[in-house]
C-alpha cells in the first residue's frame, strides 16, 4: 500500500513492504519543485475567521504558553531556593513515563505498528502518552501519519520547508514546524488517517478522556508534592517543576524532532523524494531515541531508530524489555540487510 504514496526515484525494491500510510492517502500535490514555497501558501488564510477558529487558537495558546509561563515562574522561585529534591525526582519520573508513552506508545506502537501488544499495555501506553499534554491519542497519530505521507511536501502539517528554502523562508519554516503549525486550525481527518484506532473501543475511550488526563497530569505532581512535603507551598513547587516545567521540556523536545530533525543533522539513510529527515545526536537521550529521525523516515515501522553503533535509543530498550517479559510481541527489529539496503 505504500506505493501510492511513495514517489522516490530510487529502487522500489529497497522500500519496506508495509508502511504507516493508511489506505486512501492521496498522491502528494503536484507542482512542488522541492525549493519554493508550498503552492497552497498563495491563498492561505492570514487570520482565524469564525468563533470556532478563535476558540481553537485560544485553547492552543493556553496549552503552548502556560507551561512556558510555568518555566519562568519556576526560575523566579528557584532564585528564592524554592526547589526541592522531591520536585526534581517527580519531574524526572513523570518525564520518563509521559515521554515513553509518546515514543513507545503513540509513535512506534500505535502510529507505525512497530510491535504488537495486549490490551492492558496498549491502553497503559496510550494513557501515559496522553499525560504529555500533546493532544488526544487519535489526533496525534492521524497528524503524524499525515506527516509521513507528505513529508516535506505540500500536505505535510509541519514541514520547515513550507515557505521555501531561501533563508527567510527557512527561518519562518522553522518557527512553523516547531510550534506555528499548532495554531493553524488545520485538522487531520482521523477517519482517513487513523481508521484502525477509531475502530478500537479502548483507544477511543482514552482519546475522549484527554481533557481529564490533562487535569490528572497536573494534579498528580501537586498531590505528590503535598503528600511528601505536607504544605501547600510544597504542592505548588511540585506542580511547577514536575507539572508545567516537565511538560514544557517534553513539548519542546518533541517539537524539535519536527523542526530541527528535518533541518540539521546527518542523513546516512535514503528517504523519499523531498523528505529531508535527519539524525541529530544531541537530542537522542532527551527524545528517548526519536532524534534518529533519518533512519525512522527511511524505515518507519522499525521498532529501533538508533541502529548504528553508539546511537542511544532508550525507547527501543524499553520495547526490548517489554518483549522479554512477554508484554509486546511481533516486534519489527531492524535486520542488517534492511538497514544496509537503506544506506545512501
Ligand atoms: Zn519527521
Ligand atoms: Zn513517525
Amino acid at each position: 500500500m505504500s506505493s501510492t504514496t511513495r514517489s522516490s526515484p530510487t529502487s522500489a525494491a529497497a522500500r519496506p513492504a508495509a508502511v504507516e500510510s493508511p489506505p486512501g492517502v492521496a498522491q502528494p500535490s503536484q507542482g512542488y519543485d522541492g525549493a519554493g514555497p508550498f503552492p497552497a501558501e498563495a491563498e492561505e488564510p492570514t487570520a482565524p475567521r469564525g468563533l470556532g477558529d478563535r476558540l481553537y487558537v485560544t485553547v492552543t495558546a493556553v496549552i503552548v504558553v502556560a507551561p512556558f509561563l510555568g518555566l519562568g515562574l519556576a526560575g523566579w522561585l528557584l532564585w528564592g531556593s524554592l526547589i526541592h529534591p522531591a520536585d526534581v525526582l517527580l519531574a524526572f519520573v513523570l518525564y520518563l513515563v509521559t515521554g515513553l508513552g509518546v515514543t513507545v506508545g503513540f509513535h512506534r506502537g500505535l502510529t507505525h505498528g512497530g510491535y504488537r501488544s495486549g490490551r492492558p499495555v496498549r491502553v497503559a501506553l496510550a494513557v501515559a502518552g496522553s499525560l504529555s499534554f500533546q493532544g488526544d491519542v487519535i489526533g496525534w497519530v492521524a497528524t503524524h501519519r499525515r506527516h509521513h505521507a507528505f513529508t516535506d511536501r505540500p500536505g505535510d502539517p509541519h514541514s520547515p520547508y513550507r515557505y521555501g528554502t531561501h533563508l527567510r523562508g527557512q527561518l519562518r519554516g522553522l518557527v512553523h514546524a516547531h510550534v506555528g503549525w499548532l495554531f493553524r486550525n488545520d485538522p487531520t481527518s482521523a477517519r482517513r488517517y487513523a481508521p484502525d484506532l477509531l475502530a478500537d473501543r479502548d483507544i477511543r475511550a482514552v482519546s475522549r478522556a484527554f481533557p481529564a488526563l490533562c487535569v490528572v497530569t497536573l494534579v498528580l505532581p501537586f498531590a505528590a508534592g503535598w503528600a511528601i512535603g505536607g504544605t501547600w507551598q510544597r504542592a505548588l513547587t511540585a506542580l511547577l517543576w514536575a507539572g508545567l516545567v516537565r511538560i514544557a521540556l517534553l513539548h519542546h523536545v518533541t517539537w524539535s524532532v519536527n523542526s530541527l530533525c528535518h533541518m540539521i543533522g546527518r542523513r546516512p539513510f535514503r528517504t523519499r523524494r523531498h523528505d529531508r529527515a535527519t539524525n541529530l545526536w544531541p537530542l537522542a537521550l532527551l527524545s528517548f531515541g526519536e532524534s534518529w529521525h533519518n533512519l525512522h523516515h527511511a524505515d518507519p515501522t522499525s521498532a529501533r531508530h538508533g541502529v548504528d553503533r553508539g546511537q542511544i535509543d532508550p525507547s527501543a530498550a524499553v520495547i526490548r524489555l517489554l518483549e522479554r517479559v512477554g508484554w509486546v510481541y511481533d516486534v519489527r527489529w531492524p535486520t542488517p540487510d534492511r538497514v544496509t539496503a537503506r544506506r545512501t
